[in-house]
Formats: C-alpha cells, sequence, structure tokens
C-alpha cells in the first residue's frame, strides 16, 4: 500500500552551485514548499553543506550529501568519510549515483561498503541503480537491476535496508530530456520491490521508498508519481532552479 510509504523528492545537484548560491537557491525554496506532504531534500556539493544546513534550519527541508567514503578517516586524499558528514548533522547521502560509476570508477563493491558505512553513522543512503541504454536494447534490464539491488545492499540487515532509499535511474534518462514512460518507471521500480521482498520480505520490501530519477520534471511527474511503485523523483536538472522544483514538491504531496 503506496500510503503507508513516504513520498521524497530530493534534489541532486551535482556539481552546481556555490555556497552562495546554494544558500541563495534554498532561501528562496523554503517557503515554497514549506507545507508539503512529502519529505523534501536538497542533496548538495560537500563545500555547500555548512551553508545549506544554515539555510534550511527550522524548515522542512533536508540536507544530503552526494557521496561519502567507508573508512572513516585515513589517507584517502580528497574524500569525505561518512563519519565527517554524520558530525555535521547531515543526514542523507546519494551513493552510486551513475555519473559516479561512468567517470569515478564506482563500483558495486564500493557502492556496497559506502551503504554500510553510511548507515553504520546514522545517514540514510539514497542509493542510485540503472540500466545503460544497451543493457535495455539487450533484454537484461531486470538481471542488471536485480545485480545491483543484491550487491549494493549485501550484507545490509532488514532493518537498515528500511532506513534506505533506492533510486532508479535509467542510465539513458539522466540529463537527456529523455523520460522513461510511467509505464517503464513502474515496472521497474515494480521489480527492486519484488527483488527486495526476495531478500527481505514482504515487509521489509513495502517499507522502501523507490524513487525514479531521470529527467523528472514538472510536465512528467504526476503521471510518473501516481504510479504504486514510484514514491517519490531523484531530481537533477529541475532541482536547480526553485520554480522548476516546486511542482513536482507539490505533485508528490
Ligand atoms: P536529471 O538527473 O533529472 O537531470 O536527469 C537526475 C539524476 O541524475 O539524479
Amino acid at each position: 500500500d503506496k500510503s503507508k510509504r513516504k513520498a521524497i523528492i530530493a534534489g541532486n545537484w551535482k556539481m552546481n552551485k556555490t555556497p552562495s548560491e546554494a544558500k541563495a537557491l534554498l532561501t528562496e525554496l523554503a517557503p515554497m514548499v514549506k507545507d508539503a506532504d512529502c519529505e523534501v531534500i536538497a542533496c548538495v556539493p560537500f563545500v555547500d553543506l555548512t551553508v545549506a544546513l544554515e539555510a534550511t534550519e527550522g524548515t522542512n527541508i533536508q540536507i544530503g550529501a552526494e557521496n561519502c567514503h567507508w573508512e572513516e578517516s585515513g589517507a584517502f586524499t580528497g574524500e569525505i568519510s561518512a563519519k565527517m558528514l554524520a558530525e555535521m548533522g547531515v543526514p542523507y547521502v546519494v551513493l552510486g549515483h551513475s555519473e559516479r560509476r561512468q567517470y569515478f570508477g564506482e563500483t558495486d563493491e564500493t557502492v556496497n561498503k559506502r551503504t554500510k558505512a553510511a548507515l553504520a553513522h546514522g545517514l540514510k543512503p539514497i542509493v542510485c541503480v540503472g540500466e545503460l541504454l544497451w543493457e535495455r536494447e539487450c533484454d537484461i534490464t531486470e538481471e542488471v537491476i536485480a545485480r545491483q539491488i543484491k550487491l549494493d545492499l549485501f550484507d545490509v540487515s532488514a532493518e537498515d535496508v528500511k532506513k534506505t532509499v533506492i533510486a532508479y535511474e535509467p542510465v539513458w534518462a539522466i540529463g537527456t530530456g529523455k523520460t522513461a514512460t510511467a509505464d517503464q518507471a513502474e515496472e521497474v521500480c515494480a521489480f527492486i520491490r519484488a527483488t527486495l521482498a526476495k531478500l527481505y520480505g514482504q515487509e521489509v520490501a513495502d517499507a522502501v521508498t523507490i524513487q525514479y530519477g531521470g529527467s523528472m520534471n514538472a510536465g512528467n511527474c504526476e503521471e510518473l508519481l501516481s504510479k504504486t511503485d514510484v514514491d517519490g523523483g531523484l531530481i537533477g536538472g529541475a532541482s536547480l532552479v526553485a520554480e522548476k522544483f516546486q511542482p513536482i514538491v507539490a505533485a508528490a504531496s
């Protein structure tokens, strides 16, 4: 039953917005989404976290990071640990985004390590999965997704899986303006829930928020969000402008 799950609309800012721009956008957005029925999250670059947390204090916007490392500290130049984010009071973290898998060597093994570290430090991970265009064309979408779900969540307890958000992001739909149809999105989101049910039981599967991501916007969000197993969205491009993000939040409310 969909109504038992929390709808979550999360912006994924990627490598956009300086700290001053982040403050301006969140200050503009906060009054626009204050009556939202869904959870509203902005996942922002590491350097924006401090101002983002300040600018959203006392609002219903929650802040997320876009990645974290699995070690608590050490010789990992350029990395940020889950422990650091937890101390800052960051509640969410995006993990395994396809851009990290494609450009920065992220694998299911490292996504799994990051996921476990995030959960161990009390962060709620938004774990991204999704097939490439040629994988869809070869008709192996379900194999790809099942493999990612199994590996990315390997050794994560049922209790922790309930705290995890899954974002289904078909790679061919990200930043391309090519959205999956609502039926395509539902098909894979339902498959993800069925896979979770097999691994963790139906009660856990029914509790997990599954988002769709990939060129979601004001025009297509309503139909996507109306689907039984689509509990929210992970929004890239349309999260960078308050007037474009607000209607998506409204559609999920
Ligand atoms: P997009 O990005 O909305 O710009 O397609 C979504 C994402 O990558 O999370």
